[in-house]
């Protein structure tokens, strides 16, 4: 057994007995920081790998930029150090994008000339974004695969779509690379996962036609549009936003890779549950591509800078499978795609 292997175990144990929510408070203190370690692979190391970090539970969030060493630069205290002016608010990463190409030169700059900061393992990770202004933007139905994976679940089949599916997810949903995903029995118990590529906006813009879409997209990162399948396909008429706006159910990042640096149409999406693989395909399989995406999203609707899109899941949801799978308290999520990052998130009780 290798040792991410006999790590990942560990995990998975302090995990279940955090999300039992069983343990006295010292010992749900200590289990609670077992599942915080977290071997994170050095994924994307040759890439500009964004951040936003608090270097310690109670610090005021911050820009950063994690290095090949694992070390993260903090791009204000590196500015500073300096006596460069920024272009930009070094607290917010929305405010980097909306500074565009000049603000990322002065990022890469500071980057290329720091490596000194703290260890990547020792500070916490936030949301790349922690607080969209405007809800998560998603695209349904855009693996054909997964498409036909739910036709037997539905009472009338659906034809396979001529536009995007959109819909989009509640603010709330914005959840921490590595953070727990609250689970409310009284709520739901059908809770399953979706890993997608989720664009990050860059430039403003509306009418875009497909040509130009890319010069609007800032960046990638991974999302989870985890899903509770009770609320989405039954309760509420089946409509598709409370199923997927419950608080939590949407951890994104670790990072934003820039959109220069990576091919959307050739990146490997893997799922694991407690380590096994749930889903595993590439977004060479996406039905409508990324620019189609952008453009048809912009029909008659302004895109702002830090606008998040999730691009559709492809097959191997736990509500198609025989018999169908869903999380329960202390199961581990994990979200990659290779050729960014991985999100690791518990499935947690929610205290009341
Ligand atoms: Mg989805």
């Amino acid at each position: 057994m290798d040792n991410s292997r006999r790590d990942f175990i560990k995990l998975a144990a302090a995990a279940a007995a955090v999300g039992a929510g069983t343990l006295a408070p010292a010992q749900q203190a200590e289990a609670a920081t077992a599942t915080a370690i977290r071997p994170i692979p050095n994924s994307a190391a040759d890439k500009l790998r964004l951040v936003t970090f608090a270097p310690d539970a109670k610090g005021a969030p911050r820009i950063g930029v994690v290095k090949a060493s694992g070390r993260v630069v903090d791009i204000g205290a590196a500015a500073k150090k300096r006596g460069v002016r920024l272009a930009f608010d070094p607290s917010r990463m929305v405010s980097l994008i909306a500074g565009n190409d000049r603000a990322l030169k002065q990022v890469m700059e500071l980057a290329a000339a720091s490596d000194e900061g703290p260890a990547l393992d020792s500070v916490r990770l936030l949301p790349p974004i922690p607080h969209p202004t405007r809800n998560v933007y998603a695209v349904g139905w855009n693996y054909l695969e997964h498409f036909e994976e739910g036709q037997a679940m539905r009472a009338t089949p659906a034809e396979v779509p001529e536009h995007p599916v959109f819909f989009s997810k509640g603010v709330h949903t914005v959840n921490g690379p590595y953070d727990p995903i609250p689970y409310d029995p009284q709520v739901s118990t059908l809770i399953d996962w979706e890993c997608e590529l989720a664009v990050v906006l860059g430039k403003r813009g509306r009418n875009i036609r497909e040509a130009e879409a890319m010069n609007h997209v800032f960046g990638y990162m991974v999302i989870n549009d985890t899903s509770a399948r009770d609320l989405q396909l039954k309760k509420h008429g089946g409509q598709w936003f409370k199923g997927k706006s419950l608080d939590g159910h949407g951890p994104i990042g670790p990072w934003i890779i820039p959109a220069s640096q990576l091919d959307y149409n050739n990146l490997h999406l893997i799922t694991r549950v407690n380590g096994v693989v749930k889903q595993d395909a590439s977004t060479k399989q996406m039905y409508f591509k990324v620019p189609r995406i952008v453009s048809e999203l912009s029909q008659g609707l302004t895109i702002e800078p830090g606008d998040i899109i999730a691009t559709g899941t492809p097959p191997g949801v736990g509500h198609a499978r025989k018999p169908p799978e869903y999380m329960k308290p202390g199961d581990v999520m994990e979200s990659e795609i290779v050729e960014i990052g991985v999100l690791r998130n518990v499935i947690q009780q929610a205290q009341a």
